[in-house]
C-alpha cells in the first residue's frame, strides 16, 4: 500500500499551507480563522522517487466539546491510525501552547513515528521560541516557512526516511 503522512497541528499553525506546498496545487482552503478545514483531505505526491499520500487534518481542538470538534477530533483519530509518518506542526511565530502539550500526549500514545517541523520561519534566525519545541519529546524540530516554501525539501527527505 502507498504510505501515508498526516499533517497533525492546532488551529492557524499552516496545516493547509504545508499541504498545498507539498502537494503543488491550491486544494486545502488556508484561513486566517482557526478551524477551516473541518474533514480530511487526500492528495497524492511524489518525492525522491517515494510516492506517499498525505492528509491535512483539521485542527485539532481538546477545549471545546461540541459536535463538531468532535466531529474533528474522530477524523485526525482516523489520519494518525492511518498514517506511516505524522508531521506535527507547531507555530514558531506563537511558540508552546498548552494544545501544543495536550496534542503531543496524544500522538505519543499512537506510537508512530512525528517530526516535529516549526512554521513560519520566515526569517532565518528570527525564531526565538525554536528551541523550545524540544520538550515535546520528539527529538530535534525542523524550522520551515510552509508560505515562503524554506525548509520543506529537508522536511521531506526526513519523511520519506520513515517509509
Ligand atoms: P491551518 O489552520 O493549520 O490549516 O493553517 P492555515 O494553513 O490555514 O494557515 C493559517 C494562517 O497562517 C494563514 O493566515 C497562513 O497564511 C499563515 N501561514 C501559514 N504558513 C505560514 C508561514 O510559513 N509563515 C507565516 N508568516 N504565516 C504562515
Ligand atoms: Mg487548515
Amino acid at each position: 500500500a502507498t504510505p501515508v503522512m498526516a499533517i497533525v497541528g492546532r488551529p492557524n499553525v499552516g496545516k493547509s499551507t504545508l499541504f498545498n506546498k507539498i502537494v503543488g496545487e491550491r486544494i486545502a482552503i488556508v484561513e486566517d480563522r482557526p478551524g477551516i478545514t473541518r474533514d480530511r483531505i487526500f492528495a497524492a505526491s511524489e518525492w525522491s522517487g517515494n510516492s506517499f499520500r498525505i492528509i491535512d487534518t483539521g485542527g485539532l481542538d481538546f477545549g471545546e466539546d461540541d459536535e463538531i470538534a468532535g466531529r474533528i477530533r474522530a477524523q485526525v483519530e482516523l489520519a494518525i491510525d492511518e498514517a506511516n509518518v505524522i508531521v506535527f506542526l507547531v507555530d514558531g511565530l506563537t511558540g508552546l501552547t498548552s494544545a501544543d502539550e495536550e496534542i503531543a500526549d496524544h500522538l505519543r500514545r499512537s506510537h508512530k513515528p512525528v517530526i516535529v517541523a516549526v512554521n513560519k520561519a520566515d526569517h532565518p534566525g528570527r525564531l526565538s521560541h525554536a528551541y523550545e519545541f524540544y520538550q515535546l519529546g520528539f527529538g530535534e524540530a525542523l524550522s520551515i516557512s510552509a508560505e515562503h516554501g524554506l525548509g520543506i525539501g529537508d522536511l521531506l527527505d526526513e519523511i520519506v526516511n520513515h517509509f
